[in-house]
C-alpha cells in the first residue's frame, strides 16, 4: 500500500515537472523566423544581442529588445567571426541540450515508471501510440470565419445540411456524397473549410494527415483509419478530415506496403458505411492529378471542390475576417492591402496581418498602423519561398489575354455561355482562365470551327494587338496546342483544307484564324479595353458581369 502511494506521488511529481517543462518550452516557441539576409541586416544594424551557433539547422538569436529569432544556419566557417566583429555575443551550443532534451528525458522516465507499474505496459504503450490523434471536439468556428468563393460556400452549406439531418436526405432518396475532395494550392483554407463545416453542423471533427501514415510501422496506418471511422460512428456521425490525402492515395506504385494497406483500409471503410450514419469524409490535396483512380470512383470521393487562390473580393473578405481580432488604425486600408496581394493565399494574408501586429507590438504601439502593414508586406514578400505578388504588368497582360478570349467568344460563338473569367491562376494550370459551358453538338460547319479556333487564339491575338508581336508571352502555350489540334482536325479528318497537303493546310487555317481574331478585336477595341479594365479592377467576373462588359 505504502509503496503504491509513494509511486503514485512520484508519477504526479513527474507529471507536474513535465507540464512545467512543456510550458517553458511553449514560451520559447514564440521564435521569430528571419531570413538569412534579414538576419545579417539586423546584425549589421546592431539589433542582434546574442546568437547561439551550433550544428543544428537553425541559429537561435536574441534581439536587443529581447525577441527570440532564428535564421538558417549557413554552416559557413567565418560566420562566427563575422558575428563577433559586429559585436554580437556568440554562444556555442553544446550537442543536444535545451529543454527538448529535458523533455525527452522526463518523458522517458515517466513512461518507464508507468510501464513498470502495469505488467503489460509495453504493449499498452504501443497501442496508445497507434491511437488516432483525433481531436474529437466540435469546432467552434463556422462559415463566418471563412472567406471563400460563393459557389464553394454553397457547396459546403449543402453538406452541412446533410450532416445536420442525414435521414431527411435519405427519405427523399437523395444520394449524398460520402467523400469530398477539396483541392487547391496550400494555405487556401481547405482545413479551415472542413473544420467550419463540422462547426456549422455541430458535428465532431476528426483530423488526420496522410503524411502521418507513410513513416509509421506497417499496419498502423490501416488500424488508425479503422479506428477513426469507428469513433465517428460511435459519435453518431461527424466529419473525418484527411489532410494531404496524396501521401496515401498516390497512384499505386509497387513498393510501399504501408501506404497500400492504409489506402485499402480507407476504401473499405468508405464503402462500408451507409450515408445514413452521417459520416462525411473530407480530404485535401494540392495535387488532384496524382490521386489513385480508385479513390475517385463512385461512392468514394465522388465530389470535388476546387479551393483556389482568392481574388480581390475574397482577399478583402479574408483580411476583414482576420482583422476582426486585431486593433487596426482606422486609416489602414484593407482595400489597398487586398489590391496589392494578388496571388497571396489565405494563410499568407493571415500571416501578413500577424506580422504587422508583431511589428506594432515590437515598437510598443497599441494599434496596427499603416507603417506596420507596409513593413510586414515588405518582409513577407522579400523573404525567400514567400509569395511574389502579381505585378501590375503581369495583371495587365493576363487581363487582356483573357478579355481577348471572352470578347471573341461573345461575338463569334454567342451560344457559348461564359460563367467565370479571372486573372488569378487556377489549379487547372492556366494563368487566368475562361470557364464556359458549350452546348453539346456533334456536327460543326467549317465556319463554326473557324470561329471556335478564333476564340482559342483570341488570348494571343489580344496580347499581340495591345503589347506588340515581340511582347507576347508564354501564357498562351496551352492555347496554341489546342489551336493546332483543331486546325489539324480541320485539315485532316474533316478535309477542310485548300491545298490538300495536311501540314500546309493546318498552317493556313491557323493563320487565317489568327488574322480574323485580330481583325475582330481591332473592330471592337473599345470593348476589349473596357473588359480588360474591369478584369484588372475586379480580377474575377461572373456571368452577368461578362455579359455587361462585352455588350
Ligand atoms: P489549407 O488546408 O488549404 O492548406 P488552411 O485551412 O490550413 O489551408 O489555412 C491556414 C490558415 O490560413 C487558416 O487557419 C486561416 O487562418 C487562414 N486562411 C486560409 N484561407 C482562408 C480563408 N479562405 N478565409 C479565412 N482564413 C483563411
Ligand atoms: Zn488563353
Amino acid at each position: 500500500m505504502k509503496w503504491k502511494n509513494w509511486k503514485g506521488g512520484l508519477v504526479f511529481a513527474m507529471l507536474g515537472l513535465l507540464i512545467l517543462l512543456c510550458l517553458m518550452d511553449g514560451k520559447r516557441k514564440e521564435i521569430h523566423p528571419l531570413t538569412y539576409v534579414q538576419f545579417w541586416q539586423m546584425a549589421e544594424d546592431g539589433l542582434v544581442q546574442s546568437v547561439t551557433v551550433g550544428e543544428g539547422e537553425m541559429w537561435q538569436a536574441t534581439l536587443q529588445d529581447g525577441t527570440l529569432a532564428r535564421t538558417p544556419n549557413p554552416r559557413a566557417i567565418d560566420g562566427k567571426e563575422r558575428l563577433l566583429s559586429l559585436g554580437v555575443d556568440v554562444k556555442e551550443q553544446a550537442a543536444g541540450g535545451g529543454p527538448g532534451l529535458w523533455l525527452a528525458l522526463g518523458l522517458g522516465f515517466f513512461l518507464l515508471l508507468a510501464f513498470r507499474g502495469k505488467g503489460k505496459g509495453a504493449s499498452m504503450g504501443l497501442q496508445k501510440y497507434a491511437a488516432v490523434q483525433a481531436d474529437e471536439t466540435i469546432p467552434d468556428i463556422t462559415f463566418q470565419d471563412v472567406a471563400a468563393a460563393e459557389d464553394t460556400l454553397q457547396n459546403m452549406r449543402d453538406l452541412a445540411d446533410f450532416l445536420r439531418d442525414p435521414q431527411r436526405f435519405a427519405r427523399c432518396g437523395a444520394r449524398m456524397p460520402r467523400g469530398v475532395i477539396l483541392y487547391g494550392p496550400p494555405g487556401t483554407g481547405k482545413t479551415l473549410l472542413a473544420k467550419a463545416l463540422a462547426g456549422e453542423a455541430k458535428a465532431p471533427f476528426f483530423a488526420m494527415s496522410g503524411a502521418d501514415f507513410v513513416q509509421v510501422y506497417v499496419g498502423v496506418g490501416a488500424s488508425r483509419v479503422r479506428e477513426v471511422f469507428k469513433k465517428a460512428r460511435k459519435a453518431g456521425g461527424g466529419v473525418i478530415f484527411i489532410d494531404e490525402i496524396d501521401a496515401i492515395g498516390k497512384k499505386r506504385d509497387n513498393g510501399n506496403d504501408e501506404r497500400e494497406q492504409t489506402l485499402n483500409a480507407l476504401l473499405t471503410e468508405m464503402s462500408g458505411f451507409s450515408t445514413r450514419e452521417g459520416v462525411l469524409v473530407l480530404a485535401a490535396t494540392n495535387r488532384l492529378d496524382t490521386l489513385d483512380g480508385a479513390l475517385l470512383r463512385e461512392g468514394r470521393f465522388d465530389r470535388r471542390i476546387e479551393v483556389g487562390l482568392p481574388d480581390y473580393e475574397e482577399r478583402l473578405k479574408i483580411l476583414t475576417v482576420h482583422a476582426r481580432k486585431k486593433p487596426l488604425c482606422p486609416s489602414v486600408s484593407l482595400e489597398d492591402m487586398a489590391r496589392a496581394t494578388a496571388l497571396f493565399s489565405g494563410a499568407q494574408l493571415e500571416a501578413l496581418l500577424n506580422e504587422a501586429a508583431i511589428r506594432a507590438a515590437r515598437r510598443g504601439g497599441e494599434i496596427i498602423e499603416q507603417k506596420d502593414m507596409d513593413q510586414a508586406f515588405y518582409s513577407i514578400t522579400v523573404g525567400e519561398e514567400r509569395p511574389r505578388p502579381m505585378t501590375q504588368e503581369e495583371k495587365r497582360i493576363t487581363a487582356y489575354h483573357e478579355a481577348g478570349h471572352a470578347l471573341l467568344t461573345r461575338i463569334l460563338t454567342p451560344s457559348v455561355c461564359q460563367v467565370r473569367l479571372t486573372v488569378i491562376p487556377s489549379s487547372r494550370g492556366a494563368a487566368g482562365y475562361a470557364m464556359s459551358i458549350r452546348p453539346d453538338k456533334m456536327l460543326h460547319t467549317r465556319k463554326e470551327l473557324m470561329h471556335m479556333l478564333c476564340t482559342v487564339l483570341g488570348g494571343r491575338a489580344a496580347e499581340e494587338m495591345i503589347f506588340g508581336k515581340e511582347n507576347v508571352t508564354t501564357g498562351a502555350a496551352g492555347d496554341l496546342k489546342k489551336a493546332a489540334e483543331i486546325a489539324g482536325a480541320m485539315a485532316g479528318e474533316f478535309g477542310m483544307g485548300e491545298t490538300g497537303d495536311e501540314g500546309t493546310d493546318r498552317r493556313l487555317i491557323q493563320q487565317q484564324a489568327m488574322e480574323m481574331a485580330l481583325a475582330v478585336l481591332k473592330e471592337h477595341q473599345h470593348r476589349l479595353h473596357a473588359l480588360a479594365g474591369a478584369l484588372m479592377e475586379k480580377e474575377t467576373l461572373d456571368e452577368e458581369e461578362i455579359l455587361h462588359w462585352t455588350a
